[in-house]
């Protein structure tokens, strides 16, 4: 028989440590840790270490599947309470979208925050009062979107796929095309309930616990497990015009599209992306869009442009749709795309929300998804910046969350999201597109652009400080105050069990 390799028996190490501990409180006839060991299982320790950027494989010693928020409070707390001499840290796992490992606790647990959605999501809309869904922190935001229709109300901001969870997206930002009109999902959140890194299950909102509330809120998972979140909900329109427009000059199209944003009436919607001209991609972006003036449409001549492509949406519901369309013809007349590219259709509000799910399909259907994805995604500071500044700082990204964003009022996330799929000459790819990632950050760096990673990654302190900046402190403070032992989301790679904090 073979030996196994030293990684496995460390593994076997880990799991035997914590079946251990676990174990010993049963003999203490200790119920609430009999329940816990019942709900750790083994074999899917592999899924568990792995997530969407293919980069990433560190298994845990034990996957971890609560049926209740205390079942989280009571495996976190019984961490905590081992103190130093362990070293098992908690990551909580939404979907496992992450980039670089982010939901991974290399031999600590693994926390399948799905388990939770048996609590059901809760609406609350009374007379008067601001809607809300209150929903556990593992559920996808599909199924709150569904959930939430019944009522005929809706979350307000979004991300462009929803099949990522609540929980996982609020200790990012959450961020789409709604965003500066409502912010990001994190400044649409009534209340929160987390267990910290104590083991605390505690309820957090503007008023009570004010500073958990925000630390958790864009926290990278840091400072507590989000076991539920109240989501403010606004009514539901039924349709959306969703329009496509292409620029070849790269001024108008950032100057429309800070025109388009900073407008008192304007679309639902708003995001723009480049479209380098590479086989089959510059037909694919508008099957089943229709263009407005198909025959002048059928003349541009495309090859071998880059091109960009503002994507707009106005949300109406089939009795106001007159109007919907006047204000839609008022803001395109007003832009400065060429002149024959406007591509229209119209779809049902959840077939616009949901417009990423079918290309996820069709990807996974080719074997396509499960590749490694070297992502890069860039908040940058638009230095033209317009009177629309002060009205979005203070309303709609708020500072005190824990979101890292630049210093300027307006700026624009700008995300290369490459595969490397092993079929198109795998790691060669995958080197390119890391490369270039590391060309674009030392550009911003050398050029002095301030730019701030969305979803970040970095692997040593110092990076870290310099991504937080002056908030470095209060993120130091935060995580004394609420995970000490820095049990919480180790795959961030921002604190590690066993060292000073600060
Ligand atoms: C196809 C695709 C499209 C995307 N589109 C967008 C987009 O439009 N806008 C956008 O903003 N993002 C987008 N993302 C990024 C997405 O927000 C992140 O991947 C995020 O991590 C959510 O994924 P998840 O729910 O699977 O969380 P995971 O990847 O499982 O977890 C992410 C991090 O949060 C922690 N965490 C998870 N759940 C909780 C919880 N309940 N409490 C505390 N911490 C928790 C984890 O430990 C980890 O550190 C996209 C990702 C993919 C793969």
């Amino acid at each position: 028989m073979k030996t196994p390799p030293p990684f496995f028996s460390l593994l076997k190490l880990a799991t035997a440590l914590l079946l251990g501990s676990l174990a010993m409180h049963t003999t203490d006839s200790d119920d609430v840790t009999f329940s816990l060991r019942d709900s750790l299982t083994f074999h899917d320790l592999l899924d568990a270490g792995r997530d969407f950027g293919h980069r990433y494989r560190l298994p845990p010693a034990a996957v971890f599947h609560p049926k209740s928020p205390s079942d989280v409070a009571a495996a976190v707390g019984h961490i905590f309470r081992m103190g130093r001499r362990s070293e098992l840290t908690v990551a909580a796992r939404g979907r496992g979208h992450s980039l670089h490992g982010q939901a991974q606790a290399p031999g600590g647990i693994v926390i399948q925050m799905g388990s939770l959605k048996s609590t059901l999501t809760r609406v609350h809309a009374g007379a008067g009062k601001v809607p809300y869904a209150d929903v556990a922190g593992g559920e996808l935001w599909i199924n709150l979107l569904r959930e939430t229709l019944k009522h005929g109300l809706a979350p307000r901001s979004w991300t462009d796929y929803l099949h990522l969870t609540v929980g996982g997206t609020l200790s990012n930002a959450g961020v789409s095309g709604q965003a500066f009109r409502h912010g990001p999902q994190i400044s649409n959140v009534r209340q929160l309930e987390v267990v910290t890194g104590r083991g605390e299950l505690l309820n957090c909102s503007e008023k009570e616990n004010p500073d958990l509330f925000h630390a958790a809120l864009g926290g990278l998972g840091q400072f507590g497990i989000i076991t539920r979140a109240q989501i403010v909900l606004e009514p539901a329109p039924k349709m959306v015009r969703w329009i496509r427009v292409l620029y070849e000059d790269f001024a108008a199209f950032t100057e429309d599209q800070e025109m388009l944003i900073s407008a008192e009436k304007t679309f639902d919607y708003v995001e723009g992306f480049v479209m380098v001209n590479r086989t089959g991609i510059l037909n694919n972006w508008r099957s089943s869009f229709y263009p407005q003036d198909p025959l002048r449409a059928a003349q541009f001549d495309y090859d071998g442009k880059t091109l960009f492509c503002l994507e707009m949406a106005k949300n109406f519901n089939p009795t106001a749709a007159q109007l919907a369309h006047q204000e839609v013809e008022e803001l395109l007349s007003r832009l400065r795309h060429v002149r024959s590219t406007v591509f229209q259709t119209e779809v049902t509000y959840v077939e616009f929300l949901d417009r990423v799910h079918a290309s996820a399909e069709k990807l996974r259907s080719k074997g396509l998804w499960e590749v490694p994805h070297p992502w890069l995604n860039l908040f940058v500071p638009a230095s033209r910046i317009v009177d629309f500044a002060g009205e979005v700082f203070g309303k709609i990204w708020d500072n005190r969350t824990s979101a890292v964003i630049p210093d300027e009022e307006i700026f624009y996330l700008v995300g290369f999201l490459h595969s490397a799929p092993p079929a198109d000459g795998g790691a060669g790819n995958l080197r390119r597109a890391l490369a270039q990632n590391e060309r674009i950050l030392s550009f911003c760096r050398s050029a002095g652009i301030k730019a701030k990673q969305y979803l970040p990654h970095y692997t040593i302190s110092s990076e870290w400080m310099t991504h937080f900046g002056l908030r470095w402190e209060t993120v130091v403070r935060r995580k004394m105050a609420y995970d000490p032992m820095a049990i919480l989301a180790p795959g961030q790679r921002i604190f590690q069990k066993g060292l000073s904090l600060s």
